[in-house]
């Protein structure tokens, strides 16, 4: 039983380069089903997932009878608010309820994972739109029992190495942190700071300064794109008083994941070589090792899996700290991020076909509640 991880594709509009060369289509909407073909071999594929956001301007070509239609008629055009309504107001509703929540977004680099999770200048992700409602719903609650606590953590993986966002470079933990877990609470990364924050500016502050420690490097795909993992996490109690004596009773806690997964292609296409390479071969291991949890998670949630067998949680970082949010105690949902391009054709069936799995994850979510 469990409720099915939701699953959001989102297709990035062509770049001005693929504009100037006249790139090609690979993709099409229609309400929530996603087909995606390759002319060259003939071959078409058909997905259907909770949410999809086409962000494609302009006219695109039928792929069976190749008239040309302005946009979908049925799929949405989607930007930054209208994924957050779907994908972020779920998050917070569950949050609110006390249940933990995760979204992470997957995809190959420069397809729009970043975009959708943390967006660019005014064009608000679901990161920094999530935290100003959480705020504004703070001080709209005319709740006078009610107490918020809000903190935050935030840490990146590179090499199989988890380093905190909120501690500068220079005081970097030589290996990394260790990746411990409770025997009732869990998972947790050991020292990793939680800074409190009371208000929107606190947070996004908070948030810049993590930003600003991230390792970020170059690859011919995208110069700017991190090839690292990034895992906030905001979390958010509720403590409940009594009226009249105004004495805590219970409490409601919820951690509210939010990853920023690092590209998903494979290290030939981003024609990395020598230290690039090592490290491109390194975040491929930890998202294959993503990759074996998915599979193994579908196969236990359609209940082909032989019984006592394992899932791979602990051969890699990402998938020990996202334990929780995959086959756990979590309310998660994927954003598939994928490009319109022909170029991009093995990529995108790539991310898709993942997606696909993702969706038959089951989760058993419980309020946390004391
Ligand atoms: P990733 O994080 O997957 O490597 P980015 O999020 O950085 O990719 O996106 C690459 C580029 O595409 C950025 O310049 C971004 O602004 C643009 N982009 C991505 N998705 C969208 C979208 N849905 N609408 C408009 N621009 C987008
Ligand atoms: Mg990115």
């Amino acid at each position: 039983m469990g409720e099915a991880v939701k699953v959001a594709v989102r297709v990035r509009p062509f770049n001005s380069r693929e504009k100037a060369e006249g790139a090609e289509l690979c993709v099409s909407m229609d309400r929530n089903s996603t087909k995606v073909w390759s002319r060259e071999t003939n071959y078409e594929k058909e997905f259907n997932f909770d949410y999809s956001y086409w962000s494609h301007d302009g006219f695109i070509e039928d792929p069976t009878t190749g008239v040309l239609k302005k946009d979908r008629p049925g799929s949405k055009y989607a930007d930054q608010q209208m994924v957050f309504n779907d994908v972020g107001v779920d998050i917070l509703n569950n949050a609110w309820e006390g249940y933990h929540v995760c979204l992470f977004a997957y995809g190959q680099t420069g397809s729009g994972k970043s975009y959708s999770i943390v967006g660019y200048g005014p064009n608000k992700g679901v990161i920094p739109i999530a935290c100003e409602e959480i705020f504004n719903r703070i001080k709209n609650s005319g709740n006078p029992l009610v107490k918020y606590d809000v903190k935050v953590s935030m840490l990146e993986i590179y090499n199989e190495q988890v380093q905190d966002l909120l501690q500068p470079p220079e005081r970097r933990v030589k290996g990394g942190l260790k990746v411990r877990e409770h025997p009732k609470t869990g998972v947790f990364v050991e020292g990793l700071v939680q800074q409190t924050v009371s208000s929107y500016e606190e947070i996004s502050q908070v948030l810049d300064d993590g930003n600003k420690h991230r390792t970020v490097a170059a690859t011919q795909m995208n110069a700017t794109s991190s090839r690292a993992h990034t895992v906030l996490t905001i979390s958010f109690t509720q403590i409940f008083h009594e009226e009249g004596t105004g004495k805590p009773l219970t409490r409601k806690q919820s951690d509210i994941n939010l990853v920023d997964l690092a590209g998903s292609e494979r290290a030939s296409k981003t024609g990395a070589t020598g230290d690039r390479l090592q490290e491109g071969s390194s975040i491929n291991q930890s998202l294959s090792c993503l990759g074996k949890v998915i599979t193994a998670l579908a196969k236990k949630s359609a209940g082909g899996a032989a019984k006592g067998e394992v899932i791979p949680y602990r051969e890699s970082k990402l998938t020990r700290i996202l334990q929780n949010a995959l086959g756990g105690n979590s309310k998660t949902t994927m954003i598939a991020a994928i490009s319109p391009a022909t170029f991009n054709f093995e990529e995108t069936l790539s991310t898709l076909r993942y997606a696909d799995q993702v969706k038959a994850i089951k989760n058993k979510a419980v309020v946390n509640e004391t």
